[in-house]
């Protein structure tokens, strides 16, 4: 079980010689099963990058796939209309998430935003309304509501005693779901979260969905996580901003690392 990110920054791709290390591909990422359909988060900018790599590799493992919606803000379903795979009528691809999904897709691939309606293309397109765990094969997916505007799911994925929980997009709020998070967080190999806001914005953008990488730390703290992700880097943070922010996570939390474009987490435990 790897996980692979294809994108990691929040809100907008906003290139600059500053920002190669990190990449700026709004949230994708995959994780990775031997001999497991596909299994993809949020459909983000980097989406584009994962369905480039699939044609070139000439689409193994792509006649399903399985993509699971943080939340339908821009920066994670911008790369739909991009993604290579949709154009192949072999592909039949579940997409998971919150109620609205057929709506938001169908109002975002219509004339005049795209030349091609979501109805028009060739993949087979089957929707899931998610509110409780789902089990794909061996592979169980938990959503977890999360506390941001229009709402938010984290996903716990666990597979033969391995856990990784994709919480983006998340600010603590004090109450039920800072418990829901911890409880779903509890024991993990891997948590990747959102670590948008440097503690220096933190007051200024209160209410706007996020969090620093200090709520990363406190809950990788809390739940005994193995590793920890650093998620959803804001658009106008610097390279070294980004790794400014990473330092600062190590000091309390050594196994801390910001996520870039092209990283493999490996998730394996010694037999
Ligand atoms: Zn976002």
């Amino acid at each position: 079980m790897d996980v692979v990110f294809w994108g990691a920054r929040g809100s907008v791709p906003c290139s600059s010689k500053q920002k190669i290390t990190y990449g700026t591909n709004t949230p994708c990422l995959e994780m990775v099963f031997s001999d497991h359909e596909r299994i993809v988060f949020d459909a983000g900018t980097g989406l584009v990058s994962l369905g480039n790599h699939l044609e070139k590799l000439g689409f193994p493992n792509c006649d399903r796939i399985h993509l699971f919606f943080s939340h339908f803000h821009w920066d994670h379903v911008q790369g739909l209309p991009f993604f290579k795979a949709v154009y192949r009528k072999e592909t039949t691809l579940r997409l998971y998430g919150q109620p609205g999904i057929e709506t938001v897709f169908s109002s975002q691939m219509t004339a005049p935003f795209s030349p091609v309606p979501f109805e028009a293309l060739p993949a087979k397109i089957e929707v899931i309304t998610l509110d409780a765990p789902i089990a794909l094969g061996d592979v169980r997916v938990t959503p977890i509501p999360l506390n941001h505007p229009q709402g938010c799911y984290a996903y716990a994925v666990e597979h033969r005693g391995r856990k990784i929980l994709y919480a983006t997009d998340t600010e603590p709020d004090g109450g039920p779901m800072d418990a829901s998070l911890l409880a779903g967080a509890r024991g993990a190999d891997v948590l990747v979260m959102d670590s948008n806001n440097a503690v220096e914005e933190l007051e200024q953008r209160r209410g706007w969905g996020h969090s620093s990488w200090v709520d990363c730390v406190n809950l990788a703290q809390k739940a005994g996580v193995k590793k920890l992700i650093l998620f959803h880097h804001d658009p106008f943070h610097d390279d070294e901003k980004v790794t400014q922010k990473q330092r600062l996570a190590q000091e309390r939390f050594p196994d801390s690392f910001c996520a870039y474009e092209g990283m493999r987490v490996k998730v394996s435990r010694e037999p």
